[in-house]
């Protein structure tokens, strides 16, 4: 399964010779697995000069004999010589690619994990509530809670005490205490259900008086947890909830995108704590001061890393300034900014083209 420790284990992978990253989008309502199979042979030969057929034909072999077709989204990592293997096989399509380098190309997934990392959706009714929790789209864990029968109430009492006390007003205010009650029971069980699963977005969903009439009831950092609201049926089904929270999710990244572009550029703007440009996010990356990378998808641009450090940079320089140690150029100076920040614990976001206009990249800084 793949998680954020996945991602960091891959963020960090010290390899000698080139590995094989792949993507294939499998998604079964768009193509069939004959045609994905073509896909991946046409892939497969455009790197075949780069590549070390080893890992060629193990993909191959993984496709055509052990892989289930499952999910939506194909993720391989291969340096066999260095028995090296990853496949992560998604809830969620991928864009289909295939690169040859000296480290695995994250970025995809990256942006994969911003997007579907680690969330949960809560169906709130008035009586019942049903919590799940998603990695990377894929259902992991769910729970019911039922509360106290709210119609029966009213019902029982119609036949049981007819004639003998007309308090309509009582019912009605024995029924709203119930259902507060019955939020309130739901509440905790949601506290404990995220302390158990640590999601890093909750969406709300049911009908909408009942969703603020629960979201009272939430403790504040529960509350805080809250990013957005979906209108959904009670008795929606499960695959319903999941592709509607989808919908939420990319709404919301673009929200969430467009505030930390605007964080980063007036900063930057400012000489505060934001940068933008390859030349100086490369720079302050070196000195590990990335809280938030920003980066434009499909932006990438030559550079040299230093052999013994480590340090980025797009200026061919003779010797590492820190270590003096010699320079190597490399294919990908965006994607190993990339990689570095993700090792070094700092969150990547990858945003639409266009959104960064011509820098394409920047950061916030931690200090
Ligand atoms: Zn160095």
């Amino acid at each position: 399964m793949f998680d954020e420790r996945a991602l960091k284990e891959l963020a960090s992978l010290q390899v000698e010779g080139p590995i094989l990253s792949l993507y294939l989008n499998v998604d079964p309502t768009q193509r069939t697995v004959e045609e994905y199979k073509l896909k991946l042979r046409e892939m497969l030969k455009q790197i075949s000069t780069e590549a070390d057929p080893e890992d060629i034909e193990a993909v191959k072999r993984f496709v055509d004999y052990d892989y289930d077709w499952s999910g939506r989204g194909l993720v391989i990592f291969s340096r066999q010589a260095e028995e090296i293997w990853y496949t992560y096989s998604l809830a969620i399509p991928v864009r289909s690619g295939i690169t040859v380098a000296r480290r695995p190309y994250i970025s995809p997934l990256v942006e994969l994990d911003g997007l579907y990392g680690r969330y949960a959706v809560a169906l709130i009714d008035r009586q019942e509530a049903k919590f799940y929790f998603y990695q990377m789209g894929e259902q992991q864990a769910q729970q019911v809670v039922d509360g106290e029968d709210v119609r029966r109430t009213r019902r029982g009492r119609g036949s049981s005490v007819h004639g003998m006390r007309g308090g309509a007003p009582f019912s009605g205010r024995r029924e709203a205490e119930l259902i507060q009650r019955n939020l309130r029971d739901m509440a905790g069980a949601l506290t404990a259900f995220c302390e158990r699963h640590h999601p890093r977005r909750l969406l709300l969903a049911g009908s909408e008086p009942t969703v603020a009439q629960f979201q009272e009831q939430l403790p504040a950092p529960l509350r805080e947890l809250v990013a957005g609201t979906l209108s959904i049926d009670v008795d929606a089904s499960d695959t319903d909830i999941r592709e509607h929270a989808f919908v939420m999710l990319k709404k919301l990244e673009g929200l969430r995108h467009e505030k930390v572009v605007e964080a980063v550029v007036t900063s930057a703007a400012k000489g505060m704590n934001g940068v933008v440009g390859l030349d100086q996010t490369l720079s302050v990356a070196n000195e590990g001061r990335v809280q938030v990378l920003l980066v434009e998808r499909d932006y990438h641009q030559p550079g040299y890393r230093c052999a013994g450090c480590g340090y980025l940079t797009t200026q061919p320089l003779e010797t590492c300034l820190f270590c003096g140690e010699a320079f190597t150029e490399i294919p990908d100076a965006v994607e190993a900014v990339v990689t570095q920040v993700v090792d070094k614990g700092g969150t990547v976001e990858v945003v639409e083209v266009d959104k960064l206009e011509e820098t394409r990249i920047g950061a916030l800084l931690r200090y």
